[in-house]
């Protein structure tokens, strides 16, 4: 391979052009990115630098003369607008083409909208750094009712934070319990409880019927007055631009377990990889396809995309990648962390400290295996788990772990 166009410039993007160089190749690489952006952390958008205690300048991903050392081509500012597959060309929005040997695939994700949410000023939305400036311009004077619509974990990591600012905040969740996709119904709830115990107004089981110039309608009539409202009801993988290219595209890229892109004939495409929250694979581990919208998955599959490229084009075998995922949220005081998967179907048992003093594990069982463990202000509790998820442990075998913790 003499040429490789990585595609989004963020997490996942620069681990790859990291690892391409950390693995001693020696052609061109070239990372496009739609934002004017180096590459940056997003977690401090919705906490930190929505606080205004971080300025942005801390939370670019390497030091400015390190970006450098990097010997890339950055085309920042330019969107990706398709994918030539068998003439391994990457067309630019701005009509110029970048012939590619090698493609790694890394656009992320873009929020999911509500009708006509772009007409209204006083409603935004959280994914870029520049919507992250916008909404703390706002958020700091702390004389706001502030209305979240979502109560998923952007949602609940906003509010907190404009909470902590002085802001009166209502979250607005059309499900019965907050965090049910991530954490299940009974975990949500208890995440919730804690929120309406620091002063947020969580409000569940609530259709909005749209947006309205004072505030947000619900479905029966009830107008929700709020000056400034932010929509987080989750993301959808950035995949438009590949609607003609020939890849399979379902809720993401579909990849096969080495990160490898399938076409719509359904054989992999040489040379073209994906990485990040743009794609799903099947993960061996867990035997579950998965599409992961976390940071630890980023960056490891970023790397590992690019280092099962190179081994394919050098005639070695690719490896699998088979994590166990990982996340983190922070709210308020709460540092929430969850290892391995969930499912609604889930049962759920609190197996160290209690929900009611506010730091506990509880893990996740599906059928008679463990299936996930979450951790509410107790690092050292979930860490512990994941010897046992990567396992793949007996249910009995993870309490039995379980019961020793202190
Ligand atoms: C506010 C916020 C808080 C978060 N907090 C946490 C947290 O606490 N814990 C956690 O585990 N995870 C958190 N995450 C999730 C984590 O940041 C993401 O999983 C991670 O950023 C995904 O990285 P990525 O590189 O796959 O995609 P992204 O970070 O979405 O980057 C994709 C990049 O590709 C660019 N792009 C898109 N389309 C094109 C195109 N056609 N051409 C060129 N470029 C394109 C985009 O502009 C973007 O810069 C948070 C995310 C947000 C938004």
């Amino acid at each position: 391979m003499d040429r490789v166009v990585v595609v989004g410039a963020s997490l996942a993007g620069l681990r790859a052009a990291e690892t391409l160089r950390n693995e001693g190749f020696g052609g061109q690489v070239v990372v496009v990115g739609a934002e004017q952006h180096r590459p940056y952390d997003r977690p401090p958008l919705s906490k930190k630098v929505l606080a205004g205690e971080w300025e942005p300048e801390r939370i670019y991903l390497r030091q400015p003369d390190s970006f450098d050392e990097l010997d890339v081509e950055w085309r920042l500012g330019v969107a990706a607008a398709g994918l030539d597959l068998d003439g391994g060309i990457l067309h630019l929005a701005d009509g110029t083409d970048i012939l590619f040997d090698g493609c790694i695939i890394a656009t992320g994700a873009v929020c999911r909208q509500l009708a006509e949410q772009s007409r209204h000023a006083h409603v935004h939305e959280l994914r870029t750094l520049d919507d992250s400036m916008r909404l703390r311009a706002e958020l700091s004077g702390g004389d706001h009712h502030a209305v979240v619509i979502g109560a998923g974990f952007i949602g609940l990591e906003v509010a907190a934070t404009a909470k902590q600012l002085g802001n009166r905040v209502t979250v607005l969740e059309g499900a019965p319990a907050p965090l049910i996709r991530g954490l299940g119904p009974e975990m949500g709830a208890a995440i919730g409880a804690m929120h309406a115990e620091r002063g947020v107004d969580i409000r569940c089981g609530v259709q909005v019927e749209g947006l309205h110039e004072d505030g947000v309608l619900l479905a029966g009539g009830e107008l929700i007055e709020s000056d400034l409202v932010v929509v987080g009801i989750g993301v959808v993988p950035a995949t438009a631009w590949l609607d003609d290219s020939g890849l399979e595209i379902r809720d993401g890229i579909v990849c096969d377990a080495t990160l490898n892109a399938r076409s719509i004939d359904g054989g992999v495409r040489r040379g073209v990889y994906a990485a990040g929250d743009v794609l799903r694979w099947p993960n061996h581990l867990f035997d579950e396809e998965m599409r992961v919208e976390h940071w630890t998955n980023a960056a490891e599959q970023g790397a590992a995309a690019a280092r099962n490229l190179l081994a394919v084009s050098c005639g070695n075998e690719p490896e699998p990648y088979a994590p166990v995922p990982f996340f983190w949220s922070d709210q308020f005081d709460i540092r929430v962390q969850f290892l391995g998967c969930s499912s609604p179907e889930d049962d759920v048992h609190v197996a160290a400290g209690s929900v009611d003093d506010g730091k506990f594990l509880a893990l996740y069982r599906t059928g008679d295996k463990l299936h996930g463990a979450l951790g509410v202000n107790s690092p050292r509790w979930v860490m512990k788990m994941r010897g046992s998820l990567a396992a793949g442990a007996s249910w009995a075998d993870a309490i039995a772990v379980a019961e020793n913790f202190e």
